[in-house]
This record gives C-alpha cells, sequence and structure tokens, in this order.
C-alpha cells in the first residue's frame, strides 16, 4: 500500500489533531537513519515541542514473568476508563539482536488494543543503545503532542535498560516477585536506588501473605538506600495485576508523587537535567560515530590494533596516536 508523502505541514497538522495514522508515520519517520528522514523528523520536533511535556511519564520494568505486559494491559484499560488517553512504549535495546521484541507481540494486549484511548508502540530496533534510546525518547514527544497524557516506557530488566528509560521518565515503577531471591529476579541493588515505587506483583489467591512479606522486607532494604526522588519517599507496596482495586491504589501513589514534586519543583529541576543530559549522550554518540566513520581513523586503526595485539605499542600510546590524527 502506498502511502502518499506528508509534508511537514501534514505532520504537524495530523499530530496536533491526534491523527493515529499520522502519528504512526512520524514515529516512522524519528525511528529512520536515513539522513533526509531525520532532518525532516527533527523538523517537525523542533515544531511540536512546545506542545509536549504535559504526560505523566512512567518507566515500568521487571524481569520476564514478573507480570508486566499484564499490568500494562489492565492498568492502561483502567486509566483509559477513567479518560485518561495512555500511550504505550517499549525500550528493548537488545531486541535488534535477538529479534524478539517485548510488546512486539501485541495479542499480549489484546484488551488495550481495542481501547481507542491507547496507543501501543513496539521497541525500535536501533542497533546501538544510545539509538533507541533518542528514538523512543522522541517518540514520547510526538505522543504527547497528540495529547497522549499519560506515557507507559516498558522495559525488561536487564542492566543499562533501566537507566536509559530512568534518564526519560519521571515516574519509575518496579514490578518484583515474592519467593524469588534478588539474584534470582536479576535485580541489582542499582535498579532497586532507581525506582520510585517497588510493587510486588501477583498478590493475589494463595500469594498475597508471601507477597505482603516480600514487601515489607524490600520496605527496610529502602530505609538505607538514597531516595531515587528528591523529597519523596521510595515505597514497598503489593499489586495483583488481576485485581483492579490493587491497580487504583498503585496509581493514587503516582497521583501523590506527581502532587509532591511539582510541588517541591523536583519534577521541573528533573525534566530540566533530563534534557541536559540527553543531549550531552547524544553528542557523545554523534563524537563516536564520527570518530569511528571517518576515512582517516579507519584506515589507520587496523596498522595500530595489529601492533597494539603483538606488544609492539602500548595501548596508551596508541591512542595517543590516533588523537593526534583528529
Ligand atoms: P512479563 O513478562 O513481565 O510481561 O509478564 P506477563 O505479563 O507476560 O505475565 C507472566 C505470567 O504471569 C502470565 O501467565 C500472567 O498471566 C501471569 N500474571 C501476571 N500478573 C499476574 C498477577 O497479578 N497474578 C497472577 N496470579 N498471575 C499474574
Amino acid at each position: 500500500k502506498k502511502r502518499r508523502k506528508l509534508s511537514l505541514d501534514d505532520f504537524e497538522k495530523g499530530i496536533l489533531d491526534s491523527n493515529i495514522s499520522v502519528l504512526s508515520q512520524a514515529i516512522t519517520l524519528v525511528e529512520s537513519n536515513n539522513p533526509e528522514h531525520e532532518k525532516t523528523a527533527q523538523a517537525l520536533l523542533q515544531r511540536i515541542l512546545p506542545k509536549s511535556g504535559t504526560s505523566i511519564r512512567i518507566g515500568i520494568t521487571g524481569v520476564p514473568g514478573a507480570g508486566k505486559s499484564t499490568l500494562i494491559e489492565n492498568m492502561g484499560c483502567m486509566l483509559c476508563e477513567m479518560g485518561h488517553r495512555v500511550a504505550i512504549l517499549a525500550v528493548d535495546p537488545s531486541s535488534s539482536v535477538t529479534g524478539g521484541s517485548i510488546l512486539g507481540d501485541k495479542t499480549r494486549m489484546e484488551n488495550l488494543v481495542k481501547q481507542p484511548n491507547a496507543f501501543i508502540r513496539p521497541s525500535p530496533s536501533g542497533g546501538s543503545l544510545g539509538g533507541v534510546g533518542r528514538k523512543s525518547r522522541e517518540t514520547m514527544l510526538l505522543c504527547e503532542a497528540a495529547g497522549y497524557d499519560v506515557i507507559l516506557v516498558e522495559t525488561v530488566g536487564v542492566g543499562q535498560n533501566e537507566v536509559t528509560v530512568r534518564s526519560m521518565v519521571d515516574f519509575y515503577l518496579l514490578i518484583m516477585l515474592s519467593g524469588a531471591g534478588d539474584e534470582l529476579q536479576g535485580m541489582k541493588k542499582g535498579v532497586i536506588e532507581i525506582a520510585d515505587l517497588l510493587a510486588v506483583n501477583k498478590a493475589d489467591g494463595n500469594n498475597i501473605q508471601p507477597a505482603r512479606l516480600a514487601a515489607a522486607e524490600y520496605g527496610r532494604v529502602l530505609e538505607f538506600l538514597q531516595p531515587a526522588t528528591q523529597g519523596w519517599k521510595t515505597k514497598a507496596t503489593t499489586c495483583s495485576a488481576f485485581e483492579r482495586p490493587t491497580l487504583e491504589d498503585l496509581w493514587k501513589i503516582i497521583l501523590e508523587f506527581v502532587e509532591t514534586t511539582h510541588a517541591s519543583g523536583a519534577h521541573d529541576g528533573r525534566r530540566k537535567d533530563q534534557s541536559i543530559q540527553w543531549m550531552h549522550s547524544m553528542i557523545e554518540e554523534e563524537l563516536r560515530n564520527r570518530f569511528l566513520r571517518s576515512e582517516k581513523i579507519q584506515q589507520l586503526l587496523p596498522d595500530i590494533e595489529h601492533q597494539v595485539a603483538n606488544n609492539t605499542l602500548p595501548a596508551t600510546s596508541a591512542v595517543y596516536q590516533i588523537m593526534q590524527e583528529i
């Protein structure tokens, strides 16, 4: 199916009118690595930037099987019923390697897909982690300009992903399970430290009591950690993705967080820091790309690598030699 090529004005108007088809095409543009697309995408972002930034941005992580998809689906439906417009994005840098994607399989959210006020976008394939981070962030801005007032960013708990998502969102929800040790859950202390709320999921049936015990234990651990957000005490609670009242409770905590951080100025401060941090990480990425792509470096590197490998040139001297060339 061939689409008419949209002009910059078409893109802008379509997004501000919440036209889903135009929004999807704009995201495809933002995700593209084609220099011509990148140029149009940047011009478009420049235009919609004043209309962005108004949503509650929520990061959600947890190991596979913790219940992220189920919780996002049911919470997403709940928020739509409350009158919100919800965009669900996925950040999964590993998907480009494994070929799988955490949100690639939309059938896992079959009720949410039917909600007219929900927009689901699977993870972009990016190559580098930095690329995925940039694309996801810009996608988030487009969704905000299109009127989505809650953005849920899902990621799997494997190291670097969480840090990338933390730098994009206001609130960070960590979904845990009872019964599995921290090691088993693949959760390092670092991940707990960046969370604003720990929710031990699957607190239903026979698992209510163990879940509460686990939450209490995490609560004690949190006493010793620096909170992720200035002026907000990170909480540990329980929830069941299947039980609406527990999801309502999670939402209440999120609203309390929003109110607290808006009043204290922590919200504005974090958003500003995030923008600056984002710019710096893109500078680093761009510098690295330009460096590695430069003809001179590509000619020089094999020989220098060879010398370093054979101990005829110390690594530090090699770096010095290369730097002389740029
Ligand atoms: P994800 O890999 O983190 O996205 O986890 P899923 O949402 O796919 O859930 C993994 C499994 O746990 C599925 O079989 C779900 O039905 C189940 N599950 C998710 N949330 C709950 C919950 O709150 N209670 C119970 N009992 N099962 C759940």
